[in-house]
């Protein structure tokens, strides 16, 4: 954002009053109902709102849904569907019926891996049918509160009461429903500073939520926690709980994944980030570092999503 149009401009750029009328139910500045008219965030709404759901089942009972946003997985047994996320709330119909397809339990709890809307929209409509919702303290906390992702150039509005997780923890929580052990784990700031990753233990099947990112470039959401170093030091973390017959449903890209392609993503965020650290080292300006084309070679596998290489140079820059 430029031009500030009022001495009350906060540290990240947006207008401290604007934000009080938004949060107070009024109308957004036309620059902001702009912004929210042409984002990112509607684009990705408005494709998930035509895309179908596609459906794999894994084992034990597990199955994992694409189309809504975020990876979603589903647990099935006499305990209710378990889901990892809720997806986006404009797929209701279509997760409605692929819920339907894979058994005919209610949905009884819902697990966010983190706060952002693409797993966590659903929550308020999944809470309505008797989802308890389950997720870490700062999920709880950004979901109740205004948050700015200045890389969407978005302000998202507090959610609704049904859609605020009742149950949270801070550092990792063990659910056992349908004969599963299910693992809660907070990861150190990665992608957010809300990211946890839940490990079906006997199935052997790990939801790594937005810590990983299968063959597309990540997002990393710098406003509320998250970093380059971070994501890499969750992908690390993610390498040394599988093994190589470990289902990986990634929270982006194709929805099963394995050992080998999670490497692939290490290598991939290593490897750009020193190259992107080398010429910020020389002391070159972001728009040159994006104009060097540090992630030349990775584009035509990973910058084939929402976030091309450009992009993700961006994104590296700022933190290194
Ligand atoms: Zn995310």
């Amino acid at each position: 954002m430029t031009a500030p149009h009022n001495p009350m401009m906060s540290r990240r750029g947006f207008c401290c009053c604007c934000l009080t009328f938004a949060a107070t139910g009024g109308w957004l500045t036309p620059r902001e109902a702009f912004a929210e008219a042409r984002g990112l965030v509607s684009l990705i709404k408005d494709s998930a709102a035509a895309s179908p759901i596609t459906t794999y089942k894994l084992r034990n009972n597990i199955s994992a849904l694409e189309g809504s946003g975020g990876n979603v997985a589903v647990l099935t047994g006499s305990n209710g569907k378990v889901l990892i996320d809720g997806g986006i709330a404009v797929s209701r119909t279509q997760l409605t019926k692929a819920l339907a397809d894979v058994g005919a339990d209610p949905v009884t709890h819902l697990v966010n891996t983190h706060w952002h809307f693409d797993h966590a929209d659903g929550n308020e409509w999944l809470h309505s049918i008797g989802a308890k919702i389950i997720a870490q303290n700062n999920t709880k906390k950004h979901l109740s509160s205004i948050q700015r992702v200045e890389d969407w150039d978005y302000n998202f509005l507090p959610s609704p009461a049904g859609a605020i997780p009742s149950e949270v923890f801070e550092n990792e929580r063990t659910l056992k429903l349908n004969g599963q052990t299910i693992e809660l784990k907070h990861y150190a700031p990665a992608h957010t500073d809300s990211d946890i990753s839940v490990t079906f233990s006997e199935a052997n099947v790990l939801h790594t939520g937005d810590t990983f990112w299968n063959g597309i470039y990540p997002f990393i959401d710098y406003s509320t926690g998250g970093s380059i170093d971070g994501t890499i030091k969750a992908t690390e973390a993610n390498l040394a709980r599988v093994a190589d017959d470990t289902i990986i449903i990634p929270g982006h890209g194709k929805p099963v994944s394995n050992k080998t392609e999670l490497k692939d993503s290490r290598d991939m965020l290593v490897a750009i980030r020193d190259k992107v650290a080398n010429l910020k080292k020389q002391g070159k300006s972001r728009d040159e570092t994006v104009a060097a084309k540090p992630t030349a070679a990775f584009d035509p596998k990973w910058g084939q999503f929402v976030i091309d290489g450009d992009y993700f140079t961006r994104l590296v820059y700022e933190g290194v």
